[in-house]
């Protein structure tokens, strides 16, 4: 289903991982490669399960403040290789080399620079709204060829608010000069990109890439008319 973008739209705000940058295949890709390299016990799926869960539990723990995103990473790879978490060398030494995996996988979805180049073409500006660490996300975005300038990466680690945060919309949209009934929030996941956006008074379009069960979201950013 295709979807136009409303009226009187001048800045559209895109999230990073799993909208523009392929992050679940990156990253299961590392998991699968670093579980092997470390002899972690177990099938693949099993190994991806545990991975995620861990991921789920102390990257929000880095969302709401109370890790910072490197602690956040060492906790999980503790965990995750049952190493102490008072073996500081061991741990860098894993986190380098997960960080060396994931860069080794990183990959765009293929509509990604192209609908930004749609945009910058109709005169739009573009934004990128994204919780993590700004100097990763930055890095990602120059690695997959995404052609967003670095004053208009918008991420949690450096702005101290994370989505659905409505500040972390009203700091983007303030930096930007624009507000929220000329903006657009395009993004994967419904509460943070999708229901954060709404609550602070963006418009927002929904990303689900792998078949949409919501009512007026895309499979693909092609599916977006300017
Ligand atoms: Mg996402």
């Amino acid at each position: 289903m295709s979807i136009r973008l409303p009226q009187g739209i001048d800045t559209v705000f895109l999230d990073l991982d799993d909208t523009l940058f392929d992050y679940q295949t990156s990253s299961r890709l590392a998991v699968i490669d670093f579980a092997q390299m470390y002899a972690v016990e177990g099938d693949p799926t099993e190994i991806l399960r545990r991975w995620y869960e861990l991921e789920e539990e102390y990257f929000h723990q880095f969302e709401l403040g109370h890790l910072s995103w490197r602690d956040q990473f060492f906790v999980r790879i503790a965990l995750f290789l049952g190493i102490d978490e008072s073996q500081e060398p061991a741990l860098r030494e894993a986190f380098q080399t997960f960080r060396d995996l994931y860069q080794s996988h990183w990959q765009a979805f293929s509509d990604a620079e192209p609908f930004i180049q749609r945009c910058l073409s109709a005169d739009l500006r573009v934004g990128i709204i994204t919780n993590g660490d700004p100097g990763m996300q930055v890095r990602k975005l120059r690695h997959i060829g995404i052609s967003v300038d670095d004053d208009q990466v918008f991420a949690s680690g450096s702005l101290g608010v994370a989505k659905p945060n409505p500040e972390i919309y009203r700091a983007a949209c303030r930096a930007m000069g624009t507000c929220g009934n000329r903006a657009v929030m395009i993004g994967d996941n419904i509460t943070r990109d999708y229901q954060g956006a709404l609550d602070a008074g963006l418009h927002a379009i929904l990303v689900q890439r792998d078949g949409c069960t919501v009512p007026h979201s895309i499979e693909t950013l092609d599916d977006i008319i300017l």
